[in-house]
């Protein structure tokens, strides 16, 4: 459930997911999202026609409000990225702020209209903007994108992006072309990124993963033929680990530790 035109009920404690310079406000020495009444937070005032509901959670209301270049400018709060916030977050919290952050980012890309140029409506009864000059309507973007974790034996494929940071290295990942299965997006992939070929491909599971609207499609697979030719664009670094001696990985609450785990849990089958 996605509303805008919201009201709220006065004195009732909500979740407000602010958005300021494209990171998320929260306040002083707290690690948690505001959770305060929305006559509390006055400062969000001017914003009142752009606030979006984007769910519950714990049986509060979730909202989510772009300042966009603003900031509060009130001492209590300060602002954290997008990553820092879900990885200090509870796990549970990672689907809410994911979903709010990819609504603001909707609203904050789709002003005009990309056919004709005029300035876009948000619909209101459903998330999406309509020009109503062309009668052109735009829903929120989401990419797909396969994850995929290759085993042979005791052993799994990671490799380590241009973007990695820290040195960690995580499965592969790509997004799926048009007119593509998951299946051919998987093969492709692989072959593109590390030169090797695999099998008995296994659906997973799915993570919507918010940088910035993809959803990923996770994978497991069997390693089946070639040496490991890493393109040196994307991926920098491609090897074998054998499973008790990993480099640094991701973590769980991404699909890619999931992944991880799951190869790792295989060992006995
Ligand atoms: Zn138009």
């Amino acid at each position: 459930m996605i509303k805008q035109n919201v009201q709220f009920l006065p004195h009732e404690e909500h979740v407000f997911i602010v958005i300021s310079q494209n990171r998320i406000l929260k306040e002083i020495e707290q690690t948690g999202l505001l959770q305060q009444s929305w006559q509390q937070l006055t400062f969000l005032h001017e914003y009142r026609d752009e606030v979006v509901e984007v769910g519950n959670f714990d049986d509060k209301r979730v909202f989510v409000v772009d300042m966009g270049n603003e900031q509060p400018g009130i001492e209590k709060y300060e602002t954290a990225s997008l990553r820092s916030m879900l990885l200090q977050l509870p796990t549970h919290w990672f689907e809410i702020v994911s979903r709010a952050w990819q609504t603001a980012l909707f609203l904050r890309t789709h002003r005009f209209c990309g056919q004709c140029g005029s300035r876009m409506q948000n619909v209101g009864w459903e998330l999406a903007v309509h020009c109503d000059t062309c009668q052109h309507r735009c829903y929120p973007r989401i990419s797909p994108c396969i994850i995929v974790a290759i085993r042979k034996g005791n052993q799994i494929l990671l490799a380590q992006g241009k973007n990695h940071t820290g040195g960690m290295f995580s499965t592969l990942a790509g997004f799926v072309e048009s007119g593509e299965t998951l299946e051919q997006a998987v093969h492709r992939e692989v072959y593109e990124e590390v030169s090797v070929k695999v099998k008995n491909l296994q659906y997973f599971s799915s993570q919507p993963w918010p940088f910035p609207h993809s959803l990923m499609c996770g994978f497991l697979a069997e390693y089946d033929s070639g040496e490991i030719a890493v393109d040196g664009d994307e991926i920098v670094e491609a090897h074998w680990f054998d499973f008790d001696d990993l480099p640094k990985i991701p973590p769980v609450f991404s699909i890619a530790g999931q992944l991880i785990q799951a190869t790792l849990k295989g060992t006995s089958s």
